[in-house]
């Protein structure tokens, strides 16, 4: 087991060219899962590839268990990485595949078969060591990809995307499978995604990049809940936060906060019929418990079994134009149709602000609805 470090860890592939790694600095914890998350070409991959001794950095530090590796070659760096496209030998036997990895690193042809036996029962695939790959399923290819990634009992695990290849349903399982795996042994694992939903699903704390910067690094729930900006608060979730765009603040909140009224407050009702949407601003957060009444005319609503979600707009608001969302859960039995107007809320404490130049986080302040 071992931290893994970055220090201000920089790739440009071409000189004058915007890097594809810029200034990263991070730090793992002892036998952590830690999720790289980004879009397709934020630079998840070529960030494993250069703490995987694959990719020189132009600058920066790369520290395995407290030391400096820039300098080390790949297998020097007790790291087993798994990539998106993993090749099995389709010549070879499952046994060979695991313990080819052993064959290069000249281990004692005797220890074979007891490293390979273990890395095997690891993965529940010990009955499987005499077919080929062609004989396996999507799954069980899988699971040699990682036991032959653990049979040198590496100190870190890297995943670039290794699920990618699956379909839907086995994917949800492989990831299942492949956390409870990880908890078991402890390595410490970096594992890369752009799906939001698998990188919340597994990661101990997430990572979130974009363009080659870190965004934000936190547990699934603090970027969720407290997103440090607006990239961060628009790629997790979906459909993503809404946010209504003002001159000096842009305020957000997520569609499931965003509810019918008689759901939110008792006295719904009433709280509807007084509505006056130019009398609400919003100042400091006191009272968690307080509403914000907004009349949201539906212009969609699609229905995904254990929930709908409802597209509009905020009628008689001065973000009347701007397309927002709305998740209900079907266990709220009323009816919503499409070309309706019906009373909604959203908590005030659920608002999240940002600025309109940096896009950063700030507190709540003053802000006109109307
Ligand atoms: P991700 O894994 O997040 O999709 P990558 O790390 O693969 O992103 O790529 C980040 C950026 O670096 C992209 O703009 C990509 O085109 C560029 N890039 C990656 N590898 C190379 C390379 N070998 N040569 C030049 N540019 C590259
Ligand atoms: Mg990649």
């Amino acid at each position: 087991m071992a931290i893994v470090e970055t220090r201000s860890l920089t790739k440009v592939f071409k000189e004058g060219q915007p890097g594809a790694v810029n200034n990263v600095s991070l730090q793992t914890r002892e036998g952590e899962f830690l999720v790289f998350l980004g879009p397709s070409g934020s630079g998840k991959t070529t960030l494993l590839r250069m703490i995987a001794g694959l990719e020189q950095p132009t600058a920066g530090e790369i520290l395995i268990g407290g030391a400096v590796v820039n300098h080390l070659p790949p297998r020097e760096r007790r790291i087993a990485m798994v990539f998106q496209s993993y090749a099995l030998y389709p010549h070879l036997t499952v046994f060979q595949n695991i313990a080819f990895p052993l064959k290069a690193q000249k281990v004692k042809k005797e220890l074979h078969q007891q490293k390979v036996d273990w890395a095997a029962s690891l993965l529940g695939i010990g009955k499987l060591l005499n077919r080929k790959p062609r004989e396996l399923s999507g799954g069980e290819r899988q699971r040699v990809a990682l036991a032959r990634a653990i049979v040198r009992e590496p100190t870190v695990f890297l995943l670039d995307e290794p699920l990618s290849n699956l379909d839907a349903k086995l994917r949800a399982a492989a990831r299942e499978e492949l956390e409870e795996f990880q908890k078991r042994i402890g390595t410490t694992t970096i594992y890369v995604t752009h799906d939001q939903v698998e990188a919340m699903a597994m990661g101990d704390r997430v990572v979130v990049l974009h363009q080659g910067i870190v965004r934000q690094i936190g547990t699934p729930k603090e970027v969720y809940d407290d997103p440090a900006d607006t990239f961060v608060a628009t790629f997790l979730g979906s459909p993503p936060m809404n946010l209504l765009e003002a001159e000096d603040v842009i305020v957000g909140f997520r569609p499931e906060r965003f509810l019918p009224s008689e759901l939110l407050t008792p006295g719904g009702e009433q709280a509807a019929k007084n509505f006056q949407p130019q009398s609400v601003l919003v100042a400091d957060v006191k009272d968690p418990l307080k509403r914000i009444p907004l009349r949201f005319r539906v212009e969609i609503v699609e229905y995904l079994g254990a929930e709908r979600i409802l597209y509009g707009y905020l009628a008689g608001t001065r973000f009347e134009k701007k397309l927002v969302y709305s998740r209900i859960p079907s266990s709220v039995l009323a009816n919503y149709a499409a070309n309706s107007i019906y009373d909604f809320a959203v908590p005030e404490s659920e608002l999240r602000f940002f600025d309109p130049a940096t896009e950063k986080r700030i507190a709540p302040k003053a802000f006109q609805w109307q």
